[in-house]
This record gives C-alpha cells, structure tokens and sequence, in this order.
C-alpha cells in the first residue's frame, strides 16, 4: 500500500482531520494507493502558498520560466515509464496510451516554454502624434486547475502549461478517482527547481475542489470534468465575478460519406469510440452513415469490435482495458439497458466481458443502431465504449442531425470530396473538426468546446489568453494643457 501525501507549498501534507481516499485499481480491484482527503481548512493552506508564491513568481522573466519548464519536460521524458506506470495502474486506461499521453504533455510544456519570453503587447498608433499607448499581458494571479480521471496528466498540461509560461501560481485538484500519477509529477516539480509555492496540488473529493474554487483568492478556475459540476463551479464563483475556462464533454458526430475511403472511415470509427474505452471527451460516440452503406458499416464494425481484445491494460496486445472506476461501469450498463427499452438495435456486446482472467470492470464494446436520433443513447455522454449508428440520406440531413445536440466539442467527416468536407467543417457546431482522420492532436492546435461542452480554449498560443488579462498603457508626452471637462480623445 502506498501512502501518498498532497504537496502545499514546499511540504508534504496529510489531512488534518486525518482522513483518506483509498485508490484500487480498475483492472484487478486490489486497493493500492491512499491520498488525502483535505479539509477546507488545508485547502487554504495551499491557496495561501500560492498567493505568497505569486508575488515573485509573476515578476520573474519569461526565459527563467522557460527553463524551469523544459527542464520539467526533460524529467518528464526520463520518468515517462514510471509515471505511465502509476497512472494506468490508476484508472486502467492502457499503458501504451498513458506513455504516449505523457510524452504529449512533455512536448506542451516545451510549446508554452517557448512563448514565455514571447508575451509581447501592441504598440498602438494613436491619433494624437503626442501620446503612446501599449499594452502588457499580465497573469491572473493564483488559478485552480481542476482535472478529470481519465487522462490526468494530460489534462493538466493542457492547463498547467499556459499558466505557467505567463507567470501564474497554481493550486492542482485532480480527480479523487484518480490523483496518483499528479502527486507523482508533483515531485518532478520540485526536482525540475519550482520555487516552492507556484505549483501545489491538493487531493480529495469534490468539496475540496469546492473550498478551492471559493476561496476569495483564487483569481480564475479552469476546469474539465462533467456539465453538471461545471454548473456547480460557476454559480460557486458567480459572486467572485473571476473568470472560468470550461472543458467539458461531448456526444460527437463522426459522419461517414459514401464516397470515403471506407477501411480509413472504419480504423477511424473504431479509434472514436473504442480507444481508450470510450472514456474521452471527444469520443465519437455518434456514428452518422450514408444510407447507401450503413449496411456494409454495421457488418464490417461488427466483424471489427469482435476482433477487439479486451484484457491487461500493460499488455501491449490488448486494446481496450477496463472502465476506471465502479461508479462509470454502473452509468454505462445502465445506460445500455435504457438503449435497449427505448428501442434501440443491440448489433454488439452490450455486457460485462467476463471473460477468463478479466476480473476488473470490463465491458465488451457495443454498438447500436438507431433511425432515431433522438433517443437518450444518441443524444447523452455515455463516456463508455458504446456507439450509436444514426443513418442519414444526404449532406444537409448529417449536418442537422449532426447539430441537433446540446454538446459542440468534436466532430469527423469522412469524404473523398474536399468540398463537402469543407463545407460541412463551416457548418458543424464543434470547437474541434477532423477531416479524414480523428482523435488526432497538437500543441499548437487549440482545443475546446462550443455549447455545452465548455468554453475557453486549451493548447495553442489561444491558450495564453485564458491565464491572462491584457493591461493598456497610455502615455501623454505632450506639454499643452487641456480641458479637465472633456474627455481626451485625440
Ligand atoms: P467530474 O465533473 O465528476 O469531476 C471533475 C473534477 O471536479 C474532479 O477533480 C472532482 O473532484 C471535481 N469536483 C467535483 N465537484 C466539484 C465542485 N463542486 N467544485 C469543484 N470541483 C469539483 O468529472 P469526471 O467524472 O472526473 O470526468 C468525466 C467528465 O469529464 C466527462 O463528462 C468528460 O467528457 C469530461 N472531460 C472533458 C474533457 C475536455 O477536455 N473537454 C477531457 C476529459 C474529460
């Protein structure tokens, strides 16, 4: 058992009320980790570190900052095994895809590093000869970076990164069901010469991260989890009036054409909804086809989820691992059996995969077929391995059924023809749009939502925007006198 501690400032904290949240692993159920579970009273302490730590912090220059940060990537790179080690041992999610995530969150950090001394302002030409005006892009000050489970440290470099290369102070709150892989990085932080303060992060359930957010010194909340905590957060802050980044989740269209190269369509049809169970925002949880091949899709998917192997998520063979956690395996069945009343096709799985030797929580990937759009399995974030095949007859009818959800995180269209494409990637309700391929990703590429899926964007020099406010200076050089009533405008 492996008794981990929350870091606040340059110390390693239990509980004060002494309390844990155990951790066990999805794959065999064996309880293997505890973090503690803070008061709000800790929760405090660490808020208050940050604040002390911001008042140098902000000050120092970008290439100070940048060579923190690439030396936090170059420890990342050297302890991507170990780190990708705990976190599947965490949430179950497939050793192979946790590395590769963390290596990803490495070359992030190394993007924002190089923007850290490259925070320029404007200078702006006046219409008065005599004045000056400039801006200066200034941190917030203490942010709270709040992450899901299902991809921790990749959640937090998204956030991390940007705050950071523009001289915020950070408290992290990763997800109770899964906080061991940050506690990890947490001591490459500190390793990497962090001053103490600047990066915290502290453990427990969702009335920590709730202490954390109201906390009347916290200057900003990014946040990615659920619509429904995010409505939480935001009328938790309403009264502070401080800003909020939302990433949320998703029921995204992934519309197959007649015309597309149909073996990619597949390969990228199975990578949306299968790869890494289902559990990521932008699953393609919708699968629109072309009426003319929606019989020859729903045969070769099936041919292809049979293949699936189900099995250890650090055995390189297999291909989709268990679900993290009790409480989602419970949502999924229960949204399977409602699919089912409402009428929905069952083409495949649709169970627990009990297989020899899978003990954990395993489900078998499931697809359904549907003429109706509009049921609950088609419209609602399963965040499971099910996939719902939604036919349609031509372009304008994909992309109304494609818009007719309250979600706008992603979308995929698979076409031969560019016009199509293009014109439908114009049209489409969705913060992310992939031509031809899916679930691909960049750190120079922004990522995030429209609708309910969020607001506020991660990755790419956008992300700058979220962790600072834009100061103007204006400057009189003039020596002529004016008029104390009037309002200069020249
Ligand atoms: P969740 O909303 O239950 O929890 C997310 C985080 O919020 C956790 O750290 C939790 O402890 C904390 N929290 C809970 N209540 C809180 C409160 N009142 N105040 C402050 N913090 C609180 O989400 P989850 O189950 O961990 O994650 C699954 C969801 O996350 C899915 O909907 C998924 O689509 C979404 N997600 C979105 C993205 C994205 O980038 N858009 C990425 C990954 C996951």
């Amino acid at each position: 058992m492996n008794i981990y501690k929350a870091l606040i400032g340059e110390h390693w904290k239990e509980s004060s009320s002494g309390r844990t949240i155990s951790s066990s692993n999805p794959f065999n159920q064996e309880v293997w980790a505890s973090i503690p579970s803070l008061t709000k009273e800790d929760v405090a302490e660490a808020v208050e570190a940050a604040h002390l730590a911001f008042h140098d912090w902000k000050k120092t220059n970008g290439l100070e900052r940048a060579t923190l940060m690439h030396r936090l990537a170059d420890l990342i790179e050297a302890e991507a095994d170990h780190l990708a080690q705990v976190e599947t041992t965490d949430n179950g999610k497939l050793f192979k895809e946790t590395k590769n995530q963390i290596l990803f969150s490495a070359r992030n950090y190394r993007y924002f590093a190089g923007y850290a001394d490259k925070l320029l302002g404007d200078f702006i030409p006046m219409d008065n000869r005599e004045m000056i005006d400039y801006t200066i892009m200034e941190p917030v000050g203490p942010v709270a970076l709040i992450t899901a489970w299902n991809s921790p440290l990749s959640l937090l470099a998204n956030k991390l990164a940007p705050a950071l290369a523009t001289g915020n102070t950070v408290v992290i709150k990763p997800s109770e069901q899964a906080s061991i892989s940050t506690l990890e990085f947490a001591k490459l932080t500190i390793q990497a010469g962090f001053p103490s303060g600047v990066i915290n992060v502290i453990t427990g359930d969702g009335a920590a991260g709730d202490a954390l957010i109201r906390h009347p010194l916290i200057a900003k909340v990014s946040f990615t989890g659920g619509s429904q905590t995010a409505r939480a957060i935001t009328k938790a802050v309403s009264d502070k009036l401080i800003p909020v980044t939302l990433e949320l989740g998703g029921k995204s269209p992934n519309i197959i054409f007649a015309d597309a190269d149909l073996e990619d369509a597949l390969t990228g049809a199975i990578a949306g909804i299968f790869g890494a169970t289902g559990q990521t925002c932008i699953a393609g949880s919708r699968l629109l086809v072309e009426r003319s091949i929606v019989e020859i899709v729903k045969e070769r998917l099936i041919r292809k989820a049979a293949t699936i192997q189900l099995g250890d998520p650090f055995d390189p063979a297999t291909d989709m691992g268990p679900v993290a956690n009790k409480l989602q395996l419970k949502k999924i069945v229960s949204m399977i059996t409602e699919a089912k009343e409402e009428g929905a096709e069952l083409l495949y799985g649709g169970e627990l995969a009990k297989e020899a030797g899978l003990h954990g929580y395993f489900i078998k990937p499931t697809i359904f077929f549907t003429e109706n759009p509009e049921i609950n399995i088609a419209c609602e974030e399963v965040f499971g391995p099910v996939l719902t095949i939604i036919p349609f007859n031509d372009p304008e009818e994909a992309l109304s059924i494609a818009n007719r959800s309250p979600y706008g995180l992603a979308a995929g269209i698979w076409t031969r023809d560019i016009k199509k494409a293009h014109r439908l990637a114009a049209e489409i309700e969705a913060g992310n749009v992939w031509i031809n391929t899916y679930r691909a990703s960049a750190a120079g590429a922004p990522f995030g939502g429209t609708k309910q899926s969020g607001y506020g964007r991660e990755r790419s020099w956008h992300a700058l925007y979220e962790y600072t406010h834009i100061k103007n200076v204006m400057v009189n050089l003039s020596t002529k006198k004016r008029d104390p009533f009037s309002m200069q405008t020249k």
